[in-house]
């Protein structure tokens, strides 16, 4: 089942042989190996543009270093000192 997207990835043509590797590893099912060949011959993976998590395993099961990178989202920062409320700082 797809997850909220939370992150993206991008892929290199250049870099990617083709093994598929990526694919199958992806949780949420958002990769995919292109029906059109690389310069190489291979076909390379590709992201659907949709549902990543920002997990990284399709990172860590690549064996082509460069080939996949992955991007957070980070989260809003919450503010460091409280804004009002009724309890004041204690020191
Ligand atoms: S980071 Fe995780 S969810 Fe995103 S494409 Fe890679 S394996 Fe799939
Ligand atoms: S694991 Fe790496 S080399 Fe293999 S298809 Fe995915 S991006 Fe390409």
């Amino acid at each position: 089942m797809p997850g909220k997207a939370r992150g993206k990835v991008t892929i290199s043509v250049e870099e990617c042989k083709g093994c598929g590797l990526c694919v199958e590893s992806c949780p949420p099912k958002c990769l995919q190996l292109a029906p059109e060949l690389s310069a190489y011959g291979v076909h390379p993976a590709r992201y659907s543009g949709h549902d990543c998590t920002g997990c990284g395993i399709c990172f860590y099961c690549c064996p082509e270093p460069g080939a996949i990178k992955v991007y957070r989202q980070i989260a809003p920062l919450k503010p460091a000192v409280p804004q009002g409320g009724e309890h004041a700082p204690a020191l």
